[in-house]
C-alpha cells in the first residue's frame, strides 16, 4: 500500500529583496553557492530551482541565468543597431559579462570593460558560463577600476558607452550622478551614443524624472525606452538612449540572429512610453 502522505516539503531558506517596505521579490535558496564580502560589496550567488544561478550584490539581484537576456539585450542592441559605425565600445560596470557577450555579436574593433570589483569578475567566471569566453576575445580589454576615474583619466574616445552599473548604492552611486555624465560626454566620438539604465518606472519614477532632467541638459538627444525584466523591481525597466545627431528610430543594421527577446519591432515599440512616464517628463 503506497503511503498517502506526500514527502515532507524540504524547507529551503529564502532571500528576500524588498522593493518597497511593503513589497518585494523572494528566491528560495536551493543552494548557497558563494557568499563573501569584497572590499566594495557583499557578493552572493545562489541556486534557485526556477531562475537558476542568481548573482546578488549587497542583497540586490543583479542577474539570473533564466532572465538575464531581457536586460542585456535591451541595454545593448538599441545602440548597436543604430550607431553608423560602432568600433570603440566602453562598458562601465557589467562585471557579470552579460553586456559583454551581447556586444561581441557585432564586428566591433575594441571593447573596454571597466569593473571596480575584481571579485565580481572572478565569481561570475565561475558561475556564469558566458563570461570567460567573452573575456578571452582579443578585442576585449578588462580594466579593474572605478568607471568615474577611468572616464576622467583616459584620453580615448568611444562610439558607444554602456553604463551597466548596479543600484545607486555603494561604489555605484557616483555612476548615477550628473558630473559622471558630463565627463562621459567629453569621451564620445562624433555620433557617440551612451545607453544607461534608469531603473523601474513602477518604483523609481521620481528618480527617473530627476535623471532625465539633467541628462537632457547634457545630451542633445535624450530618449527613454522600456523593456521587461522579470527579476527586477516591478518587472519593467527603463533605459536612456543619449547622444547628439543619431536618431534611434533609424536603423544602421539588422540585429544579430539568435536573440531571445530583442528584434526590430521590439526596438520600435520600446521607445513608445506609457503615460505615467511621458507625463512625468513633461
Ligand atoms: N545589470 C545589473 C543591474 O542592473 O543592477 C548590474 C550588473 S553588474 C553586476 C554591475 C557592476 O557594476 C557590479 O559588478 C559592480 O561591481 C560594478 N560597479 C559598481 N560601481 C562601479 C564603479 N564606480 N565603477 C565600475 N564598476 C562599478
Amino acid at each position: 500500500m503506497t503511503s498517502k502522505k506526500s514527502p515532507p516539503e524540504i524547507e529551503f531558506s529564502e532571500i528576500r529583496e524588498y522593493h518597497s517596505s511593503w513589497s518585494g521579490l523572494f528566491f528560495k535558496v536551493k543552494k548557497l553557492l558563494y557568499s563573501h564580502r569584497s572590499p566594495f560589496q557583499k557578493i552572493e550567488v545562489i541556486e534557485n530551482e526556477y531562475f537558476g544561478k542568481v548573482l546578488l550584490l549587497d542583497g540586490l539581484v543583479q542577474t539570473t541565468e533564466r532572465d538575464e537576456f531581457y536586460y542585456h539585450e535591451m541595454l545593448v542592441h538599441p545602440a548597436l543597431i543604430t550607431h553608423p559605425s560602432p568600433q570603440d565600445i566602453l562598458i562601465i560596470g557589467g562585471g557579470d559579462g552579460g553586456v559583454l557577450k551581447e556586444i561581441l555579436l557585432y564586428p566591433v574593433e575594441r571593447l573596454w570593460l571597466v569593473e571596480i570589483d575584481s571579485q565580481v569578475i572572478e565569481v561570475s567566471k565561475n558561475f556564469f558560463p558566458w563570461l570567460s569566453p567573452a573575456l578571452e576575445d582579443k578585442r576585449v580589454e578588462l580594466v579593474i577600476g572605478d568607471g568615474g576615474e577611468f572616464i576622467r583619466q583616459t584620453n580615448r574616445k568611444f562610439d558607444v558607452v554602456l553604463v551597466d552599473s548596479s543600484d545607486p548604492v555603494g561604489p555605484s552611486s557616483r555612476l548615477h550622478e550628473e558630473d559622471f555624465y558630463r565627463d562621459l560626454k567629453k569621451r564620445l566620438n562624433p555620433d557617440g551614443v551612451v545607453v544607461t539604465q534608469l531603473g523601474s518606472p513602477f518604483y523609481h519614477l521620481e528618480e527617473i524624472k530627476e535623471k532625465s532632467i539633467f541628462l537632457a541638459k547634457i545630451f542633445k538627444l535624450t530618449r527613454l525606452y522600456t523593456g521587461p525584466v522579470p527579476s527586477y523591481p516591478g518587472g519593467i525597466w527603463c533605459y536612456a538612449y543619449l547622444g547628439g545627431e543619431i536618431n534611434p528610430s533609424k536603423l544602421s543594421r539588422e540585429p544579430p540572429g539568435g536573440l531571445k527577446y530583442f528584434n526590430k519591432e521590439i526596438h520600435r515599440k520600446a521607445f513608445s512610453l506609457p503615460n505615467l512616464l511621458k507625463d512625468k517628463l513633461g
